[in-house]
């Protein structure tokens, strides 16, 4: 079975050619445009998504070797996203499927990023159900409970800001371009994580808040800054540090609260900031600490990536689970 996925939910332009549950191709185009902004602007996302969609899908066809006519079906983003982008992705694959009269297939782009751990890669154990996934990443943060392949249930989520958000927003804080959350990361790692404390959301069950976090980041920084002019510049790591071992102690307490309730001690984390070195690091520690079985993905499908929209083309195309061309774009959708 070859599948072609395309993913444009938000502001990269992603294809990839899977042959069964092997990657043959996975091609990103990242969107700089939105940089200057500071955030991602959406009606320049569509535009840029209509430009780089063709010469994206080609070039993903050529790397894994692959004429379209041996193409067994094409999976595209349905949702979440913002709509116009979406819209490329979804009219694009209803074109192509027609043209080619092969099936077509829609992907939940937060299924795919929990599903990416079910792509066959040497080194990387799948998790089995039922398991729970901890999706972070920038719209979304979640814990779900995976019973199977498309048996998901959310047993909690953010009551407000997304963990990415509460990177990219304290890094906006520190001055530093968007999207934040790499740089956090990078100068994380040169700090000490105990350098400052800022105090953790107390938000009932399994439930997160992280906008208190942004707002109690903002006035730190703005109360030393008053003192020293050159604070943030003298203090940089440490800060990142800090920010960082709070949001993954917000991040673990609920997981240690997760796996204490359901009794599923397997683990898989999800989404972009799952890249972060400091929340794999940890995870990592956690088999050892706790006796979980944690599943950190490859760095290249953190991030959005249309590999995990293929794996679940695959998925859904064992059971014909197919979409007509009526088939409707979701800017919120749930399991
Ligand atoms: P969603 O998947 O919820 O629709 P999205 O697709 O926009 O949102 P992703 O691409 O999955 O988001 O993740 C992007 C987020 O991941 C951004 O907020 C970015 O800052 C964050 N991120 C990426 N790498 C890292 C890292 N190393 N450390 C922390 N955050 C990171
Ligand atoms: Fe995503």
């Amino acid at each position: 079975v070859f599948i072609l996925a395309i993913e444009s939910s938000c502001d990269d332009t992603a294809a990839a050619v899977l042959k069964n549950d092997k990657v043959l191709s996975n091609v990103v185009a990242n969107q700089l445009i939105h940089n200057q902004y500071g955030g991602v602007v959406p009606e320049l996302a569509s535009r840029a998504h209509q430009q780089n969609i063709v010469p994206v899908i080609d070039a993903a066809l050529k790397k894994a070797n692959i004429n379209k006519d041996q193409l067994s079906a094409i999976a595209f983003t349905q949702g979440p996203g913002l709509m116009g982008s979406l819209l490329v992705g979804s009219s694009f694959a209803k074109s192509m499927a027609l043209a080619l009269n092969i099936p077509l297939i829609a992907v939940n782009h937060m299924q795919a990023h929990i599903l990416a751990h079910f792509i066959e890669e040497e080194g990387f154990d799948k998790p089995s159900f039922p398991f729970l996934a901890l999706t972070i990443s920038g719209g979304h943060t979640q814990i779900v409970k995976v019973n199977d392949f498309f048996d998901m249930e959310i047993i909690g989520e953010t009551t407000d800001d997304a963990v990415g958000e509460a990177f990219d927003k304290s890094a906006k804080i520190l001055g530093l371009p968007y999207p934040g959350g790499p740089l956090v990361d990078k100068y994380a790692q040169l700090g000490n994580p105990k350098a400052f404390a800022f105090t953790k959301p107390k938000v009932p069950g399994l439930d997160f808040s992280f906008s208190g976090l942004k707002t109690a980041i903002l006035y730190f920084i703005q109360k030393k800054m008053i003192e020293n002019p050159n604070f943030i510049e003298e203090n940089l790591n440490d800060i990142c540090a800090s920010i960082q071992h709070t949001i993954i102690e917000i991040l673990m307490d609920k997981l240690k609260l997760a796996v204490a309730t359901t009794g599923i001690k397997q683990i898989a984390i999800g989404g972009g900031v799952s890249a972060n070195s400091g929340i794999r690091k940890t995870l990592k520690e956690a088999e050892q600490k706790y006796g979980w079985n944690t599943h950190i993905p490859k760095f290249e499908y953190t991030t959005d990536n249309a590999a995990m929209i293929g794996i679940v083309g695959y998925q859904k195309f064992l059971i014909a689970n197919f979409e007509t061309s009526n088939v409707v774009s979701k800017a919120r959708i749930q399991f």
